[in-house]
């Protein structure tokens, strides 16, 4: 059963979903993010290994299957303060800085050893709200992740918290892996938490609470399930949680909220699954990444420029193409890299609109050229394409 289907046995029956195939085995690019809670032992403030080590072996296995797998995990503060001997009581946000510089070290270390255990290269990726955000920095952030992908790394990722102030911080890191999906288009987000999913009301308070194994709409009633933050380590809870799901399934990624206080999580997801679900709540999004990519661009603000192509590149581009700089005729406007343009035929006839990798004097310079000729115009080795496909949203 696929994921509609799944939908349409849920409002015809009410019933728990059952998956013919568990959601995660149709992984291809998965996002697990880890929190605090779960990683770092709160009595002795020290990464918690063999559940680490459990984790990353379910990691390897997916890898192994070719699935890309990025981690985005917390546990930087919950590691550092104790080295800081900032411990016994709420810490000022400077503090939490200065914790997680001093537990982000110690983290990448522990993935770094955990994975190289499996041959598994790791990179470690600090971003800030602003880079998921700021279309130049997405671009970036998505291109550096790819390749990292590509050549077989597993990325682990943790917010900047040194020079994330509180205004410009996402504080959870829930939001910020739904942002990364994003960012890369990935199909399907794990959160890994101390609880099993989403139930109607608080299980720990009320004995009428139900679990939902399968969530197809984020409403108003769903995220007034949510209740109130946790104390402790955990600054999301389940209210960060909601919001991650909401990111993440407008941007056609499904996600899970899945208990992680077992042993291989990830391998249990696969099975637990296939017995009904009920380990985790599944959100499930409408269309997959690419077309809500290009829903996002094509439904983006006012183009700030056009590139004016040749028919070649036209035809090139109806076919799925790249638009590349030796179709490109003319070009309109001021804009930056990342920013949104509109694509025209010498025609008149606009045909498609998309992310552009260089700003309009650079591309005024490589127009008409060919990609090997890129880096003697410029001086620098930008990319081969002007837009490319993933960025390009026909019609
Ligand atoms: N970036 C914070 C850390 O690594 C965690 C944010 C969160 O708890 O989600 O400690």
């Amino acid at each position: 059963m696929n994921d509609a289907a799944a939908r349409t046995e849920i409002s015809s029956t009410g019933a728990a979903a059952v998956f013919d195939v568990p959601p995660v085995t149709q992984a291809k690019r998965l996002i697990v993010k880890i929190g605090s809670a779960l990683l770092v032992d709160g009595a002795t403030h020290r990464i918690r290994r063999d559940w680490l080590d459990s984790v990353c072996d379910d990691v390897a296995a997916l890898r192994r299957r070719g699935v890309d797998v990025v981690i985005v995990s917390s546990g930087a503060v919950a590691v550092g303060r104790e080295h800081l001997g900032l411990v016994g009581r709420p810490l000022k946000l400077e503090e939490k800085q200065a914790a997680a510089a001093t537990g982000q070290i110690r983290l990448a270390h522990a993935y770094q050893e955990t994975l190289a255990r499996h041959d598994i290269t790791v990179a470690q990726v600090l971003l800030t709200l602003d880079d998921t955000e700021d279309r130049r920095r997405h671009l970036n952030g998505r291109a550096t992740i790819e390749t990292l992908l590509k050549l077989g790394a597993v990325p682990v990722i943790n917010e900047n918290d040194t020079v994330a102030t509180a205004e410009i911080r996402f504080g959870d890191n829930d939001r910020l892996a739904a942002r990364v999906a994003q960012m890369i288009s990935a199909d399907t987000l794990i959160l890994m938490s101390d609880i099993d999913g989403l139930y109607t009301a608080d299980p720990r308070k009320d004995p009428n609470a139900r679990h939902l194994p399968v969530v197809t709409e984020v409403t108003p009633e769903i995220e007034a399930m949510a209740g109130e933050p946790p104390a402790g380590y955990s600054s999301g809870g389940m209210v960060t949680k909601i919001a991650a799901a909401r990111i993440a399934v407008a941007a056609g990624c499904r996600m899970a909220i899945v208990s992680g206080k077992r042993m291989n999580p990830l391998a249990a997801l696969e099975t637990a699954a296939e017995q009904g679900g009920a380990l985790c709540t599944w959100f499930l999004p409408s269309a997959g990444p690419g077309t809500a990519r290009k829903r996002w661009i094509a439904g983006s603000l006012k183009p700030a420029g056009t590139l004016v192509v040749d028919e070649g590149a036209a035809q090139a581009l109806a076919r799925g193409g790249s638009l590349l700089p030796a179709g490109v005729r003319g070009v309109e406007g001021d804009f930056q890299r990342g920013d949104l343009v509109a694509v025209r035929t010498q025609a008149g006839r606009v045909i498609a609109r998309g992310l552009v990798a260089y700003s309009a004097e650079d591309a005024r310079r490589i127009q008409g050229r060919r990609s090997a000729e890129i880096e003697a115009s410029l001086g620098w080795r930008g990319r081969d394409e002007m837009i490319h496909r993933d960025d390009l949203a026909l019609g």
